[in-house]
Formats: C-alpha cells, sequence, structure tokens
C-alpha cells in the first residue's frame, strides 16, 4: 500500500458512534478494518473533543475500544466519490487517495436542516448544533443573548451546554407543541438513561423561558443579528438578541450511499435486518438510516460490523436493542414533524441558496431542482447543496434527482483524479 492508494477487506466511512462500533465489531473478525473520517478527531459529531476528557463517560469507553480495535484509522480523508464497485476516491491535505474494499459500511451521519426565513442569513445566525461546536472550540459566548429556536432535543441540550460557558440564554423556542412533547416525554419512562439525561438538562437551564408551539418568522439586524420576531400562530412579539441558534433537527447525509448505488425510502437509506444496503456487500449504519441518537447508531453499526463479516448469529444478539431504539427513532420523528407553517416563512426575496446568492423567488420559477440548478446555480456553491437541497425539499417538495460526485467539496486535482477512474 503507497500512501495515495490503500486496500482493506472492510472500509467503514465516518467515524461517530456508528462507524466506530462498526468498526470495533468488524475488526473482532477480520484484521484488515478501516475507518476513515474528514474530520481530525474520532467520535463524529456528539463526540467531538470527548477524547480531552478522563472521565469514564460512555463515548470515552467506545473510543478506547476502537484504539484498541486494530483498525486502520484515515483522518482528515475525506470520500469524495464511488466510481465503481470496490473503489473509493478520497481526498486528504497530502492529495487524492484511492481506497479498495471488499465490504463498504457507510456511517456518514447527519447534519444539522435549515429552513430559510427571512432574515436567517445574518451573520450570528447560526445552528444550534454549530453554535455549540464553535464554543466548545472557543468561540466567545460568555455574556451574549442567546435565543434558541427551530426543533429537536439538540435545543436543550445545546441551551445546558451553552449556558455552562455563560452564555445568556433568552428563551428557548420549540416549534413542536406541548402535546406532542408530553407524549414524547411520557415514552421516555422506557429509557430511564435518557429520563435521567434530560432531568440533568432541565436542571441545567431552569429558569429559561421554555415555549412550545413556538417559531422563528423574522432576524433583523445590520452587521449581525440584534433581534428575532417569534409567534405562536396567534401572538408574534421580539426579543433582543446577541445571537440566534435556529435548526430544525438533522438531515442525513445520504449523498455517498446514493452515489454508491444505495436505493433510499422516504429520504433514508433503505436497509435490511443486517443493515444491508440495497447494493451487494454495501452496509449502512446511523443517522443516514433514520435520525435517532448517539446509542441507535452505535447497535445499528456493531450489527453492520458483524453482518460485513458474516457474524450472523452476533448481529442478532443486538435486534432485541435495535429494536427499542428504531422505537425511540420513531417517536423523535412524530415529536418533531415541522409544522406546516415553516415551509411558508420565507419570502420571495429571502436567499434560499446562500452560497449562490439565490432567491426562493427564482428558484420558485423553475419545475424541479435540477432546471433550478442548471439555470441558476443554487446547490453548486460550496455547500454543494447540502444546507439548500435539504430545504428545498421541505419549503418546495423537491427532491435531488441523483447525486453527482465530488459528494463534498474537492480540488480540482482530485477531480482529474477522479474523473481519471470512471
Ligand atoms: C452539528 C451537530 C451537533 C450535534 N450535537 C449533539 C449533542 O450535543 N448531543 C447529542 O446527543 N447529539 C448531537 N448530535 C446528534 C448526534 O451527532 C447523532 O445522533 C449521532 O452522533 C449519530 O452518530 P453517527 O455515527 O450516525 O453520525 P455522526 O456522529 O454524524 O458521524 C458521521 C461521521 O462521518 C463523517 N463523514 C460524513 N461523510 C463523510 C465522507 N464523505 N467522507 C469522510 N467522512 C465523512 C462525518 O464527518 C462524521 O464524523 C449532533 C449532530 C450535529 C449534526
Amino acid at each position: 500500500m503507497s500512501d495515495a492508494h490503500f486496500q482493506f477487506d472492510v472500509v467503514v466511512v465516518g467515524a461517530g458512534p456508528a462507524g466506530i462500533a462498526a468498526a470495533c465489531a468488524a475488526a473482532e473478525f477480520s484484521d484488515r478494518v478501516a475507518a476513515v473520517d474528514d474530520t481530525p478527531w474520532l467520535g463524529g459529531q456528539i463526540w467531538r473533543g470527548e477524547q480531552a476528557r478522563p472521565k469514564q463517560s460512555p463515548a470515552q469507553q467506545w473510543l478506547e475500544k476502537f484504539r484498541k480495535c486494530g483498525a486502520t484509522v484515515l483522518d482528515r480523508t475525506s470520500v469524495i466519490a464511488a466510481p465503481e464497485a470496490g473503489l473509493l476516491l478520497a481526498e486528504h491535505a497530502d492529495g487524492p487517495r484511492e481506497i479498495r474494499w471488499q465490504k463498504l459500511i457507510l456511517a456518514t451521519g447527519a447534519r444539522e436542516l435549515f429552513l430559510p426565513f427571512p432574515g436567517w442569513t445574518l451573520p450570528n445566525v447560526i445552528g444550534p448544533g454549530g453554535l455549540q461546536a464553535l464554543v466548545k472550540n472557543g468561540w466567545p459566548i460568555s455574556g451574549k443573548r442567546v435565543v434558541i429556536c427551530g426543533t429537536g432535543p439538540l435545543l436543550l441540550a445545546v441551551a445546558n451546554g451553552l449556558r455552562s460557558y455563560g452564555a445568556k440564554i433568552v428563551s428557548i423556542n420549540e416549534q413542536a407543541s406541548w402535546g406532542a412533547l408530553a407524549g414524547f416525554g411520557f415514552g421516555l419512562l422506557k429509557h430511564p438513561a435518557k429520563l435521567f439525561q434530560g432531568a440533568g438538562i432541565g436542571m441545567g437551564i431552569f429558569g429559561v423561558p421554555f415555549r412550545c408551539g413556538t417559531w422563528a418568522v423574522k432576524a433583523e439586524g445590520d452587521e449581525a443579528v440584534r433581534s428575532v420576531t417569534l409567534t405562536n400562530g396567534s401572538k408574534t412579539w421580539t426579543e433582543e438578541c446577541d445571537v440566534l441558534a435556529c435548526g430544525f433537527n438533522l438531515a442525513p447525509n445520504v449523498e455517498l450511499p446514493v452515489a454508491v448505488g444505495c436505493d433510499l425510502q422516504r429520504g433514508f437509506v433503505r436497509v435490511d435486518l443486517m443493515q444491508a444496503t440495497t447494493v451487494k456487500n454495501v452496509f449502512c449504519a446511523g443517522e443516514p438510516t433514520g435520525i435517532g441518537g448517539a446509542d441507535c447508531a452505535l447497535t445499528e453499526g456493531q450489527i453492520a460490523g458483524y453482518a460485513a463479516n458474516e457474524q450472523s448469529p452476533r448481529a442478532e444478539e443486538l435486534f432485541a436493542e435495535r429494536d427499542k431504539w428504531h422505537a425511540f427513532r420513531e417517536a423523535l420523528a412524530q415529536t418533531y414533524a415541522l409544522r406546516p407553517e415553516l415551509k411558508k416563512l420565507a419570502t420571495d426575496e429571502t436567499l434560499l441558496c446562500r452560497c449562490e446568492d439565490v432567491t426562493l423567488g427564482r428558484v420558485r420559477q423553475f419545475s424541479g431542482w435540477r432546471e433550478a440548478k442548471l439555470l441558476t446555480r443554487c446547490g453548486m456553491g460550496s455547500c454543494q447543496g447540502r444546507v439548500c437541497g435539504a430545504a428545498a425539499k421541505i419549503v418546495l417538495g423537491w427532491g435531488a434527482e441523483s447525486v453527482r460526485p465530488p459528494v463534498l467539496p474537492a480540488r480540482v486535482g482530485s477531480l482529474i483524479t477522479t474523473e481519471n477512474q470512471r
């Protein structure tokens, strides 16, 4: 193997909880396992920076297990294309890489979902998860007034985290109704660990106004956001802030699975009981199969790792646990389903594609995503449609008909290598 050419029995793309669990399980039965991730750390979104903490958390235990399992780590390596069966093309700072596999496990996770509304592109309007990541990396938040809105359990977790860094949380505004949240809370009785986690967060944000059935309709400011207008459908009011954290739960990273040829089902990668996709020898685990949280990702990852080594009995031992997390995943989807009002927040003047400055009004003139893309350049900027494409799916009901490489932004040199492989 040279620095640019790699060959493994099992390649796992993504080193979040799903990928780490998959690599650990696969490495029990194979000496040639690799985990590939575009970040410089292990653990994906939820466990970033966890390595530095001495405590015996489940995250630490999994990271420790992974370090000892013998899998090769290819970090800072973005998989950008899958030109043929058994081959991935990736990009590293040192240049393009070619990674050959016998079995492939896709554990590419999810990203935050943003929906456009007037003012959503102002500086300091940011996704809650992104804000949390910035703050963990040293972005100063102490004393800043933060309004949090959107949907999903991340809103409360982020509020709690930001408060511990000294942020002044003005309010938390969840678009889901109180009824939906109460039903979800009741269901948590079946998951005592989650209930305990929720109680800890609740104590951390004690005293902060928490509203359900409330969403942002407009952000205003100059060189940065200064205020946000909120509504509960009958009453509308404005709150001043220095930072607006707004995100609508998560969207699965299905671009690479689609590029590999995997079928989707209701927007997620279709898998069977063994986490096998519709493509031979390709498995998928974690958020691309459904937004279910880290425990669900860990269980699916282990099943995929065993199944990729044809260890069905070991995989089957985990089916009951996965069923439990799938019920939790279903409850999450129902509780945090987006209300129809959110699709109508953007006006014709609101930017849909912030990379290429394309308004919703311009995009709306076309019949679908492909035509709008060709004629306006929407989705062709640095996010490659990962933000506006996901928003167009909700706001306009359009899906991307196909995925073209690169699935992540890449250098021209890497693309030339990709073309040469075709
Ligand atoms: C910004 C953000 C913050 C979050 N914060 C929290 C939190 O505080 N608490 C919480 O409970 N949950 C949080 N979540 C949700 C949590 O990340 C998931 O529930 C869980 O980690 C899913 O695990 P996963 O392994 O499926 O995916 P992830 O943890 O997302 O891991 C996927 C990994 O794959 C890598 N990857 C994707 N595509 C490629 C590619 N083409 N090439 C190479 N690498 C690739 C990604 O960089 C990532 O490291 C957050 C999610 C996001 C998006």
